[in-house]
């Protein structure tokens, strides 16, 4: 579980093997804001490459870095979440 992993000081590795983006590291607790706090196995096929946009080919695991990789690992922090409002229209008679 993605909350196990953020308590035993694991981050999370995203890349996409089809546009050779990556890798990207996230903080668990960013990602359970997300998605909830679920098996990081269950996250593939659910996080899409911000590149080409593709989910299939999106890899993830959660390595433990030491403390040397640490100090130069750069992670991208969940600063907010936006809700984009969409209309959904139907068809009536008057
Ligand atoms: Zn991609």
């Amino acid at each position: 579980m993605l909350s196990r992993l953020g308590q035993l000081g694991h981050i999370v590795r995203l890349r996409c093997n089809y546009c050779r983006t990556g890798p990207r590291f996230y903080r668990p607790e960013d990602l359970i804001v997300l998605v909830g706090d679920r098996e990081v196995d269950r996250l593939r096929r659910r996080l899409t490459c911000e590149v080409c946009g593709r989910k299939d080919y999106v890899e993830i695991d959660s390595p433990l870095l030491t403390g040397q990789e640490r100090q130069s690992v750069i992670v991208r922090r969940l600063v907010r979440v936006s809700t984009i409002r969409r209309p959904i229209w139907r068809e009536e008679l008057l």
